[in-house]
């Protein structure tokens, strides 16, 4: 099969917001009028971001569910995406699971695919997936990391660290019980963009943005942005009911804290905004958590975390040591 024949099988659907989509040198596309277009890509490497041998149904959700969840993050609609795929085989049955997983994702998100690039990798565990996303925002009202204020509450949407525990099961270093088995695979193979708590929060998140790397990590470049500090407190982030009854101290502080790859939002608003934020975590039955405050410290020394001015505290409300807890290689 010639790879344009590939690409028409696989990565050619209706479109629904373009003028001209996937078969030309360029796709066309208008953006509305008094919108910006927001842009962003993120990359997925076998070995790297995923196993070789991953379901590749998911694989293809996946890699647009990342792309989408940083539209998210900036409060943007998504609309369309670019596909570029380096792969070892041309292996018709993985690509079409591949492509319908991608065109699940981009239809829950009416998102169309536009167009890409497509090529070999001589390389048998080579498999490199590169999404682009560009989605519309009214001008002016992006979301930033940069507007977090003293005194604004610190909140999270649904529950942290269950795809860090998935994954922990998956090396077998953790053994998750059948019950609750689906629900962590599922937060770490078909993660939830949260598309819409990020439009419901163009006017009230001073700041915000989508937790990749753990929650301290990610805080951290909202702390740095807004030149600002935080106080966390530990027992008010949500988690699943896994981690919070079956794992001892040190671990339920890394999946909660560290834990990488949950795709919620992180962000912050004036506390005036409170009742407005529990009535929209009813409306789109969506947990968000309030676990902290932004402070105007900037932090005292050049060491680890803390030097963003970042506390946590447990439920004696001792301040927990996150130097020695092996959290400072997450800054
Ligand atoms: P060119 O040689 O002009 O770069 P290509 O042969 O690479 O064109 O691609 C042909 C068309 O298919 C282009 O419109 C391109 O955007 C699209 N395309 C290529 N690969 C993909 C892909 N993986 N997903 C979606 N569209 C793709
Ligand atoms: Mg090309």
């Amino acid at each position: 099969m010639s790879e344009f024949d590939l690409i028409k099988q696989h990565f050619t659907r209706a479109t629904r917001h373009t003028n001209l989509s996937v078969g030309d040198d360029a796709a066309l596309i208008a953006v509305s009028e008094g919108m910006e277009l927001a842009i962003s890509a993120d990359m997925l490497v076998a070995g790297t971001h995923f196993f070789a041998d991953t379901d590749p149904y998911q694989l293809g959700w996946k890699a647009l569910a990342v792309n989408v969840s940083d539209m998210a993050a900036m409060g943007a609609n998504p609309k369309w995406s670019t596909l570029t795929i380096a792969l070892p085989h041309n292996d018709t049955t993985w690509l079409t699971q591949f492509s319908n997983g991608f065109f699940a994702c981009a239809e829950a998100f009416d998102i169309d695919l536009i167009g890409g690039d497509t090529t070999r990798t001589k390389h048998e565990n080579g498999l490199t997936l590169s999404v682009q996303i560009m989605g519309e925002v009214p001008v002016g009202k992006a979301i930033r990391r940069s507007g977090a204020q003293a005194g604004d509450d610190i909140w999270v949407s649904g529950e942290l660290g269950k795809a860090a525990a998935a994954l922990a099961h998956l090396l077998g270093s953790q053994n998750i019980p059948d019950t609750e088995l689906t629900d962590h695979l599922n937060a770490l193979h078909m993660p939830q963009p949260r598309i819409a708590l990020g439009l419901a929060l163009r006017d009230v998140a001073t700041s915000c943005l989508d937790i990749s790397d753990g929650l301290l990590a990610d805080l951290g470049h909202i702390l740095k942005a807004s030149k600002v500090g935080a106080d966390i407190q530990l027992q008010d982030i949500l988690t699943s009911k896994f981690i919070s009854s079956n794992l001892d101290k040190t671990e339920f502080r890394q999946y909660v804290l560290a834990g990488g790859d949950d795709y919620e939002l992180c962000f912050t608003a004036s506390p005036n905004d409170e009742a407005y934020l529990h009535r929209l975590s009813k409306n789109l039955n969506l947990p968000l958590s309030k676990i902290g405050k932004i402070t105007s410290s900037l932090g005292l020394n050049s060491l680890g975390l803390n030097s963003l001015g970042l506390n946590v505290f447990d439920t004696n409300n001792q301040i927990i040591e996150l130097a020695n807890t092996g959290y400072n290689h997450f800054n």
